[in-house]
């Protein structure tokens, strides 16, 4: 995306500056400087460890940062803030975890229509017509109303991923979305991503599907030992890593 046809405010949807965190006296991340333009896909891969789920989490102030700044579409999201503020943030940064957090007492439907009620002041019948499309969305319509544990893995993603979308969030998160669901449910989930993606989503998306990577990421950053040592597009990535730790882990992989 350019400058020229860019219409409001500024172009980066997140940028992070100098982002230090240590648990303890343990450095996860060492100074990240990154930028996501709207509409763009970034993939963060690396080895466990690394510290990618601590990165993508102080994006949307799941982690305090030790140093550092992070703005969402201009504003330091972590300023001082009172609850109220903080949630309305958050409400606007999309989350999608690795084990889906889904509320088992509630159906697919009042999950996904749960937050606009009660965070956005949503008329809960009109949240409940939306949160129907959404999940139509998501190839889920007809799953409508049962509970998170009538739901096979991906089908219950598949609602995480509708419920985060509820909120309207310019910038979806993902962390491993697909790294707990059995190989045969990792596709659909996929293609709701691809899909999201395809719609033109700002995504950061943590995960080791290297084909979705290759497919669907604008640019990959690869981090290791709480660095990005290597950011690229995935055709120079997969083709010709520079850094011996980006080859080393992409043969692994092999
Ligand atoms: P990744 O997602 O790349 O596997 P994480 O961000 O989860 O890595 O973790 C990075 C490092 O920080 C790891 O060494 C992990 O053990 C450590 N870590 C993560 N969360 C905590 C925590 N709450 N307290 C202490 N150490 C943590
Ligand atoms: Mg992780």
């Amino acid at each position: 995306m350019t400058a020229s046809n860019e219409t409001s405010g500024t172009e980066q949807a997140i940028r992070l500056s100098n982002v230090c965190k240590s648990y303890g006296d343990y450095p996860v991340l060492k100074g990240i400087d990154a930028s996501v333009a709207r509409g763009e896909v970034v993939v963060i891969c690396g080895p466990s460890g690394s510290g990618k789920s601590t990165l993508i989490r102080t994006v949307n102030r799941l982690e305090e940062i030790n140093s550092g700044s992070i703005f969402f579409e201009g504003q330091d999201i972590h300023a001082p803030m009172g609850g109220r503020a903080l949630n309305r943030l958050r409400s606007r940064i999309g989350f999608v975890f690795q084990n889906f957090n889904l509320f088992p007492h509630l159906s697919a439907v009042d999950n996904v229509a749960m937050s606009p009620v009660r965070v956005k002041g949503v008329n809960p019948a009109e949240a409940h017509d939306k949160a129907l499309k959404l999940l139509d969305r998501v190839g889920l319509a007809e799953k409508a109303f049962s509970y998170p544990g009538q739901l096979s893995g991906g089908q219950q993603q598949r609602v995480a991923i509708a419920r985060a979308l509820a909120m309207e969030p310019p910038v979806m998160l993902f962390d491993e979305p697909t790294s707990a669901l059995d190989p045969e449910m990792v596709g659909e989930v996929l293609n709701v991503m691809k899909s999201l993606a395809a719609d033109g989503m700002t995504m950061m998306c943590v995960t080791h599907e290297m084909g979705f990577a290759r497919d669907v990421a604008d640019r990959i950053w690869f981090i290791d030992a709480g660095e990005i040592i290597e950011e690229a597009t995935p055709e120079d990535f997969f083709r010709n890593p520079k850094h011996p730790r980006a080859q080393r882990f992409l043969a692994d992989l092999r």
